[in-house]
């Protein structure tokens, strides 16, 4: 039997097969996990939608995170489709171009506010729709941050704020719905070339450097992000919450 079998979990992010939502996905479908997906406005429909296919997915749902409104219908939507809900992934994050070079004084109002929505205030929104789903089942909520939330990491900038409020919003969820039997992580992963990810400047420089220096002399690769979330949605990691887990090749441990 499958670490995953009769769970059902909804996974958001997916962009394209490189998504490390998609890494997660594959590894939850691997252990018999039935999921469901989300895509952000109708032109990108089409695209999850062929991603849902290689996954023998049949739900796959519009949300973007942006809007109130969408969030409510997702989990009305799953309310009304699998009565319960075992397993929520976000992976979403965004921040306009220019704010992800130079120095990160220079971020706007605006462009502070836009991150900080779609990155962070997204899994507190997401997490209250789906806690209510979860009660009683033993639900576990998972989402993705990265070093640059303790550490600077040039060009991270607004990005390393918003995974900081990221990681906080992780702990006080996880002591929020911690009573009712539901679990709150996130895996902080080393960087890795996704779509998102290009839109870090010298963001090819960050994996020449990991790969110099981390202790398994190595980047992760998305089948590490992809088996360690499916075990955090298992109950095999039924004492973990609250937690940040690196998959970093060990890269956060170094001094120098
Ligand atoms: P990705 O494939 O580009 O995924 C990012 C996802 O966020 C996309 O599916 C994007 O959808 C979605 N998104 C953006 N705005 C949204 C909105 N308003 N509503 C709904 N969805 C929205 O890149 P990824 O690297 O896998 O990113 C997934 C998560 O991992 C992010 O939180 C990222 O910060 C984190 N992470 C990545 C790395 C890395 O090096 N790649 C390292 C650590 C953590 P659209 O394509 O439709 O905009």
């Amino acid at each position: 039997m499958g670490w995953m079998s009769g769970k059902k979990v909804l996974v958001t992010g997916l962009a394209n097969e490189r998504s490390l939502a998609f890494a997660i996905a594959q590894q939850l479908v691997a252990e018999e996990a039935t999921i469901a997906l989300t895509y952000q406005g109708e032109a990108l429909k089409d695209r999850v939608g062929k991603l849902a296919e290689t996954l023998e997915t049949r739900l796959v749902l519009p949300c973007d995170v942006g809007q109130d409104a969408e969030v409510d219908q997702l989990f009305a939507t799953l309310r009304r489709e699998w009565g319960g809900l075992d397993g929520l992934v976000h992976a979403i994050a965004f921040a306009e171009k220019s704010d992800l070079e130079g120095p990160y004084s220079n971020v706007s109002r605006r462009g502070f506010l836009l991150a900080m929505d779609i990155g962070a205030y997204s899994f507190t929104a997401l997490a209250r729709g789906a806690a209510p789903l979860m009660e009683g089942r033993g639900g576990s909520m998972l989402t993705l941050t990265y070093f640059g939330a303790e550490k600077v990491i040039p060009n991270y900038n607004i990005m390393g704020v918003t995974k900081a409020a990221l990681e906080a919003s992780v702990r006080y969820l996880a002591n929020d719905f911690g009573p009712a039997g539901i679990r709150v992580n996130a895996i902080s992963a080393g960087p890795i070339k996704t779509l998102s990810a290009r839109g870090v400047r010298d963001f090819n420089d960050m994996l020449t450097h990991v790969a110099g220096k981390a202790p398994l002399r190595r980047n992760i690769t998305s089948e590490d992000v992809g088996s360690t979330g499916m075990f955090l949605l298992s109950d095999r990691s039924a004492g973990i919450t609250g937690e940040i887990l690196h998959v970093d090749c060990g890269y956060n441990i170094m001094g120098m």
